[in-house]
């Protein structure tokens, strides 16, 4: 199972300093001060980070948990909330909304650009009376990055908060939750942090907090709800039972971002996307995206005559390397290089262009160009 090549936007490749921190000796952590203590520096690591100092909490379950208890923890019964859809997850949002009893107004775009913030703009001085909005970073199956630079705080302006689903960004892209006035910040271990999936990140600003504290009805749920959170370290209490090793693991991805410095990682990865998609062009490839490229995937369109799933069987089947199509509407016609964490070294991504190369010529692709050459000419 695990001598394959894997090379996909999430779970990304996990180092091995994260695999042995993950074999370490565990302790009990719902009363031992030392693991309370480890818990707190790795969440104010994050927070360095994603450059916040809002609280940040790490929730025992996959990102999908994260963006599951914001709204959860938001939401009563009746209120109206923004979804801002270009995208799979972004659209994804309404479900979790009406779960909880929420009244989801999607703000609907092409799915092939970034969010324009005129357009969103000229919506809300139509239509602004929303609790929240929810908005994701990077949509992972299509790649879109939005900016949130501009769009959260014009949301702020309005007092509307904001969730951010920054799962497939966060540790890969530039993200400030404080200076973009991010409300509710998610992020997962299994994408550009590089830890094994199971974990969600979840920074509250303190507008959340009064937000959840001023709800007439009770938060439906107890996992879902971010309220109980609220001082767990001053009180020594976590409200259930921590996976240790799991945190053990982050906690060691986590010094590896701190380590290489967060400004190094974002580069790393901002060159060999670029780079990526320059020679992708060149080769004759067509980018699913018009803009609003993201630093931690590209997804590329597959001539219909060989198709993605095809492509990806063959890639396994033929070179043992495992990459993802996408998700939904997108599954036959897109491939997603998923350059991000510890995915995003160069000598990946050269080894996935050159099996990538050599695949799509085996099946028929028509193309004197070299990618890896292509690659390296761009790259800088
Ligand atoms: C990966 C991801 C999640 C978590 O969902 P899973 O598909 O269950 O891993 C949430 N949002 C985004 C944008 C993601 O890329």
């Amino acid at each position: 199972m695990n001598n394959k090549i894997v090379y996909t936007p999430g779970p990304t490749s996990v180092r091995e300093n994260v695999r042995l921190a993950r074999s370490n000796k565990t302790t009990n952590p719902d009363i031992d001060k030392d693991f309370f203590d480890f818990y707190k520096k790795t969440c104010d690591n994050i927070a360095k980070i994603i450059k916040t100092k809002n609280d940040v909490y790490i929730l025992s379950g996959e990102g999908i948990l994260g963006l599951e208890s914001a709204c959860a923890s938001l939401t009563e019964k009746g209120d109206r909330v923004l979804v801002i859809d270009n995208g799979v997850f972004g659209r994804g949002f309404k479900d979790f909304v009406s779960l909880y009893g929420g009244d989801a107004v999607l703000f609907s775009k092409e799915h092939t650009k970034d969010i324009d913030v005129n357009e969103l703009k000229d919506f809300l001085e139509k239509d602004n009376d929303f609790k929240y909005a929810t908005i994701v970073h990077c949509d992972t199956p299509t790649g879109v990055l939005n900016n949130l630079s501009e769009i959260c705080p014009l949301l702020k302006k309005y007092n509307i908060l904001t969730i951010v689903d920054s799962v497939a960004a966060m540790g890969g892209e530039e993200f400030k939750v404080d200076e973009w006035e991010i409300d509710i910040a998610l992020g997962g271990s299994q994408k550009a942090i590089s830890a094994p999936a199971g974990l969600t990140i979840v920074s509250v600003s303190e507008d959340a907090k009064k937000s959840i504290k001023l709800r007439k009805s009770n938060v439906i749920g107890f996992y879902c709800n971010l309220g109980i959170w609220e001082n767990y370290y001053d009180k020594n209490s976590f409200p259930y039972t921590m996976p240790i090793s799991d945190i053990l693991g982050l906690g060691k991805a986590i010094d590896n971002i701190i380590d290489e410095k967060i400004e190094n990682v974002l580069d790393r990865h901002k060159k060999i996307a670029s780079a990526t998609r320059k020679a992708l062009k060149e080769y004759g490839l067509d980018l699913f995206l018009t803009k609003g490229y993201s630093s931690t995937v590209t997804a590329i369109k597959i001539p219909k005559n060989i198709g993605a799933l095809k492509l990806s069987n063959y890639m396994l089947e033929k070179h043992n390397t495992l990459v993802a199509t996408s998700l939904g509407e997108y599954k036959e016609d897109i491939l997603r290089i998923g350059h991000m964490g510890e995915n995003a070294r160069l000598e990946k991504i050269i080894n996935i262009l050159n099996t990538i190369d050599q695949s799509l010529k085996q099946l028929g692709f028509n193309s004197n160009k070299n990618l890896v050459e292509l690659f390296n000419k761009f790259y800088e």
